[in-house]
């Protein structure tokens, strides 16, 4: 499949199995001048339909339309893909939540000061993004001060504004630069593909389009939400998740203590927990469609405080 960019591989080191590890990096520059907006995927090695995304925007944009240029980097951290696992497996450390990296860390942190001097330092805007990994099914954007139009503009529903956010992001890098950063979270799960590389596709297309890089408007959904209240529910028993609600309930409104699902010993067949939903109203954020294992701590479901929200 040949595509309309030019494609580098940016070293970072050489592995015990004497491989050569690099950072691949594709340039797909406009006719015009413009901005340099930075696209990165599977920076989770979990998150694979990124990749996808990254490829259909790379694919559908002819350099002539275009104002400026985009840097993509299809696959952020290619060890833990090999692996589809979340964590880089040689140190098992989250490359997300390494950065700015260190040349003389371990390896995530060597890989992330690699992407930190020569993908972020390339960069005027940045938007990286993820799903909610092999299992759970997940659609919300993140807003930041320096993003807020870039966020909105994705096209997401869901905007999650963290009073905390988490250490150690790729968001740290474009914080150090001062550039507008923000990760989008779409899909995972496998069972909505279509519809989640649908939704992603528009969402970069829509940023590029805010940015003034290619012709026309953001398509946006009529209503948009601003959340400030996430809860994380997290099994705290490992087993078979029996799911109460289905995949269509994501972005809907829920009812403090409904089901959401079981967790049952593969063994005894006896239940060891029942999760119920958090906040007397929220909304689904991330969920689990099918019946599958998990582990004690997994990312059980996601569920926004309705109360606190507001529209955008
Ligand atoms: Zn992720």
């Amino acid at each position: 499949m040949s595509l309309p960019t030019t494609y580098e591989q940016i070293p970072v080191t050489t592995l015990a199995s004497g491989r050569e590890l690099f950072i691949p990096l594709h340039r797909l520059e406009g006719r015009a001048p413009g901005p340099t907006l930075g696209l990165s995927a599977v920076v989770h090695g979990d998150e694979p339909l990124t990749n996808e995304v990254v490829r259909r925007v790379l694919s559908s944009i002819d350099p002539a339309d275009l104002r400026g240029t985009i840097l993509a980097v299809p696959v952020v951290n290619s060890l833990a893909f090999e692996s589809l696992s979340r964590h880089t497996p040689i140190d098992m450390l989250d490359l997300n939540r390494n950065f700015p990296g260190s040349p003389s860390g371990w390896l995530s942190e060597q890989i992330a000061h690699v992407l930190t001097t020569r993908f972020v330092a390339q960069l005027d805007v940045h938007l990286d993004l993820h799903t909610g990994g092999i299992f759970p099914t997940v659609d919300y954007v993140y807003i930041f001060d320096r993003s807020r139009e870039l966020s909105l503009a994705f096209g997401s529903t869901f905007l999650f504004e963290p009073s905390q956010p988490y250490q150690g992001t790729f968001a740290v890098p474009a914080g150090a630069k001062g550039i507008p950063f923000f990760t989008a979270e779409v899909g995972g799960g496998s069972f909505l593909d279509a519809h989640y590389l649908e939704h992603g596709v528009r969402g970069v297309m829509n940023v590029l389009k805010q940015l003034k890089m290619i012709d026309g408007e953001p398509i946006r959904p009529a209503q948009q939400t601003i959340v400030t209240e996430m809860a994380v529910v997290r099994p705290r028993f490992g087993g078979v998740l029996y799911p109460e609600i289905g995949l269509d309930q994501l972005g809907k409104e829920v009812a403090g203590g409904t089901l959401l699902g079981r967790v049952v010993s593969p063994y005894t067949f006896e239940t060891l927990e029942e999760i119920r939903a958090p906040f007397a109203r929220g909304y689904m954020i991330l969920l689990r469609g099918a019946m599958m294992r998990v582990n004690p701590g997994d990312y059980g479901y996601m569920v926004a405080n309705a109360e606190t929200a507001r529209p955008a």
